[in-house]
């Protein structure tokens, strides 16, 4: 078994706020109706919907990276709203890898239903093709983090089966992530786009563009 499942410390409970929670549950039934409005557009487009969602799979990988290399590097869990709700949260993963594997369903994909509301959104306002290439990205940004659990957990035969061919984030593969200062691998989906990301030094370039621009400096660890 991979250091990811060995690791366990103990830490208190996250303080997930009532408010945000129910904001999140909310969140989750509305991504649910927005995707089913937007299954007939879905269904007219018939087998290009494999590029169409291969080629969002891709997408949803570089949109977890940068969203998690937001939260992992910019602000701190004092920073209104967002810190004790997400970043708060994404910081603790690093010290408490399992926690991810005892969230609730609503604390696990409230956050990500959060994100996938206004792609489904754009997407229902706009052609078919549009609408589908929106709901396979919507989709698979809905279950990253379920995606991001399985590489801590035991999960079913299936998943284990796709982990170890590289179609969905292995634990192997995610334990990059979790070695100190956590400054790479940061897509979790597929973690596909982590090679070339981390090979060209992306983030860090990135990082040195966002502190001269703005004169912030990100956070470590
Ligand atoms: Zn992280
Ligand atoms: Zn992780």
């Amino acid at each position: 078994m991979t250091q990811l499942t060995e690791l366990r410390v103990t830490m208190p409970p996250t303080p997930f706020t009532a408010g945000f929670k129910r904001i999140e549950l909310g969140a989750i039934v509305l991504a649910g109706v927005l995707a089913v409005g937007a299954m007939p557009a879905v269904a007219t487009l018939g087998v290009m919907n494999l590029a169409l969602a291969f080629t969002m799979l891709l997408l949803a990988d570089l949109v977890s990276g940068v969203v998690h290399w937001m939260f992992d590097r910019w602000g701190t869990p004092e920073t209104p709203i967002v810190g004790p709700n997400l970043i708060r949260t994404f910081r603790e993963h690093h010290t408490d890898p399992l926690g991810i594997t005892r969230h609730s369903f609503v604390e696990a994909n409230g956050g990500p239903a959060l994100g996938s509301i206004p792609i489904l959104v754009v997407g229902l306002a706009s052609p078919a093709i549009v609408t589908a290439g929106c709901f396979w990205l919507a989709g698979f940004v809905f279950f990253t983090n379920v995606i991001h659990s399985w590489a801590h957990g035991q999960p079913p035969r299936l998943v284990r089966w796709l982990q170890a061919r590289g179609v969905l984030l292995s634990p192997e593969h995610h334990a990059a992530h979790h070695t100190s200062p956590h400054d790479r691998a940061y897509c979790i989906t597929t973690g596909w786009i982590n090679p070339l990301l981390d090979s060209t030094n992306a983030w860090e370039r990135l990082e040195r563009l966002v502190t001269a621009t703005v004169g912030v400096v990100p956070s470590r660890g």
